[in-house]
């Protein structure tokens, strides 16, 4: 049989295991032009939660008593389509099924041969292009310039400060335990790390760790860590705003420091993304970042979750911060 991970309920506040069903059903046969696809890897990622809510996003929300859908990487295991033959690996937003079928609407081929599959959901995929894009489009960096980031032992945290030392800045991460600070200062080269679980005053830590003020800040998480940061940024800053998972499960909207002030004041500017924004880029994107993997300029964290049925639970763990670098769920 096919398992297959279905929307029960929609989540109010952080998830729950019981928001989630398991079902069977048939593996499916396949017709001309389709082809059966078996799952390896899946992304859960925390943009997945908006989409859980009845509310309208950028991207339309997850159907009650359907599959969810993510970051797949598959195997071809039947192929009817000419574009595919058997053993092909390929990456799309597909369903968190152990099989299912496509026409081939979406799908991507990757090479398994030069570097693990799973990449292709972290560095080499949406991850990667969200840390570069938003650092290089919007963060507009200059060597000797500090970069502050949050998030930042996370997917695409870790990325963001790599490429913010292979460009000459100094980088500042916030993250939520004393392992992932050694992590990053060791693995990731960071110049400075802050746990702001257990920092007495993250405003104060800031402007300690960053003597010269914040040039560039990378807004992973929104909120509290946010305000502690932006009380601290230069003239003429650059705030990409690529995430607010602080905030994602509010069931009330949550006030905070006017943040007018600020802008206007260090003539700084803030602005949010989705990575959609920059598709037409994402080709030479990738490009650097698979120079930069085979010249060992960057490197990449994944914590792997090992079977199916663990997926609303890698999901649900990533507001708990349990995952280092990308989280992903092992299929078969
Ligand atoms: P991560 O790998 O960073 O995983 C999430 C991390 O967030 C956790 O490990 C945890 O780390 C941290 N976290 C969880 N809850 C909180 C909280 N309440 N306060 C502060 N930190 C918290 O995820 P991604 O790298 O995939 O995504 C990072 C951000 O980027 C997310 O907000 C995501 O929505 C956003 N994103 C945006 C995209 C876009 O197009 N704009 C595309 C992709 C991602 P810790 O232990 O440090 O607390």
């Amino acid at each position: 049989m096919n398992k297959v991970i279905i929307l029960d309920k929609r989540p109010i506040g952080k998830p729950t295991p019981e928001d989630f069903r398991i079902d069977e059903e048939a593996i499916p046969t396949i017709k001309d032009g389709e082809v059966l696809l078996k799952t390896k890897y899946v992304s859960v990622d925390p943009y997945l939660r908006a989409r859980m809510n009845d509310s309208k996003s950028y991207v339309p929300q997850f159907e009650l008593n359907k599959a969810i859908q993510s970051g797949i990487i598959a195997e071809v295991f039947e192929s009817k389509h000419a574009d595919f033959k058997k053993g092909d690996f390929v990456s799309g937003n597909l369903e968190w099924k152990e099989w299912q079928m496509s026409t081939g609407k979406g799908l991507q081929k990757i090479d398994g041969n030069d570097i693990k599959l799973s990449a292709y959901l972290g560095i080499l995929g949406m991850t990667g292009l969200t840390a570069y894009l938003g650092l290089m489009e919007i963060g507009l960096p200059k060597k000797g310039e500090t970069i502050v980031v949050s998030g930042a032992a996370g997917a695409v945290g870790t990325i963001v400060g790599q490429i913010g030392k292979l460009l000459g800045c100094k980088v500042v991460g916030i993250t939520g335990s004393d392992e992932k600070v050694a992590l990053l200062k060791t693995k990731f080269q960071f110049d400075h790390a802050i746990n702001y679980k257990t920092v007495a005053d993250l405003r104060k830590a800031i402007k300690a760790a960053c003597p010269d003020g914040v040039d560039i800040y990378f807004d992973n998480v929104g909120g509290e860590i946010s305000d502690a940061v932006l009380a601290n940024i230069n003239k003429f800053a650059r705030l990409p705003v690529c995430g607010a998972i602080s905030l994602y499960n509010n069931t009330e909207v949550a006030l905070g420091p006017r943040l007018q002030p600020i802008i206007l004041t260090k003539s700084a500017t803030m602005r949010g993304f989705i990575i959609s924004d920059f598709s037409e880029k994402f080709p030479d994107a990738i490009k650097q970042l698979s120079i930069w993997l085979k010249e060992d300029k960057i490197t990449f964290s994944e914590t792997i979750v090992d079977g199916f049925d663990h997926i609303p639970q890698a999901f649900i763990d990533l507001f708990d911060g349990k995952n280092e670098g990308k989280m992903i769920v092992k299929v078969f």
